[in-house]
């Protein structure tokens, strides 16, 4: 079985098992996204959500976080971690969308990772979520479970991407993320899979492996 026989038959099991998947990070609009996507950099999105709750009653624009106070900022987002540079990312990204970019979001690749604080996995999320534009973004879970399931190799988000990108059609480019979020959370858990469960397991180089060892 090629590698794009292998990945169809995945994407249909977990159409079938999850359904039509969506964004796991509430918001209302492209800007609002665009934060909680950088605020959920090592943090949970149900932390960021929570977080979020209040933080885009207090600041409800482009502009509010281009003037925003790095302390009283840093204060705000302190619960999702890393606040010190979040915080400093967020008023830098919003200070250059409203002088480069008018105040609107791009949908550009390359102008959304032009935007302090934005990586790939930050702007595939907005090209996915809010654009409909296929991409692919790679957050802790596909790493993994695209790893254990042997449709990549490689370690490095940027490479797993495009590792992904050849051989998943692209219609699939956005619910491959949502749907692997969620059998990473209900099957695939980190460090405690269960295998014995998993109706990817035929498919699954790192389960086998895994069941074998145990014997
Ligand atoms: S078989 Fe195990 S390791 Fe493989 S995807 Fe399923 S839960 Fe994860």
């Amino acid at each position: 079985m090629t590698k794009k026989e292998k990945i169809t038959e995945i994407l249909a099991l977990l159409e079938l098992h999850y359904g039509p998947t969506k964004c796991y990070l509430n918001h209302e609009n492209p800007w609002q996204l665009l934060i909680a996507t950088m605020l959920s950099a090592q943090c949970t999105d149900d932390r960021v959500n929570l977080v979020t709750k209040d933080l885009f009653q207090k600041y409800r624009s482009i502009q509010d976080f281009a003037q925003a106070n790095l302390e009283e900022l840093e204060q705000d987002i302190h619960s999702t971690g890393f606040y010190h540079n979040k915080a400093k990312n967020i008023i830098a990204c919003c200070q250059k969308l409203l002088s480069e970019h008018n105040g609107e979001i791009p949908s550009d690749i390359d102008a959304l990772t032009a935007l302090p604080g934005v990586g790939r996995k930050t702007a595939n999320v907005v090209r996915g979520n809010w654009y409909g534009i296929p991409s692919i973004v790679v957050d802790t879970h596909v790493k993994r479970v695209s790893n254990l399931l042997g449709l990549t190799k490689n370690s490095d988000p940027v490479k797993i991407e495009f590792d992904l990108m050849k051989i998943t059609p692209k219609d699939k480019w956005i619910s491959i993320n949502t749907q692997m979020i969620a059998h990473g959370r209900k099957i695939c858990i980190a460090r405690r899979p269960k295998c014995a469960e998993c109706f990817l397991f035929a498919y699954c180089n790192g389960g086998q492996k895994m069941q074998k060892t145990k014997k």
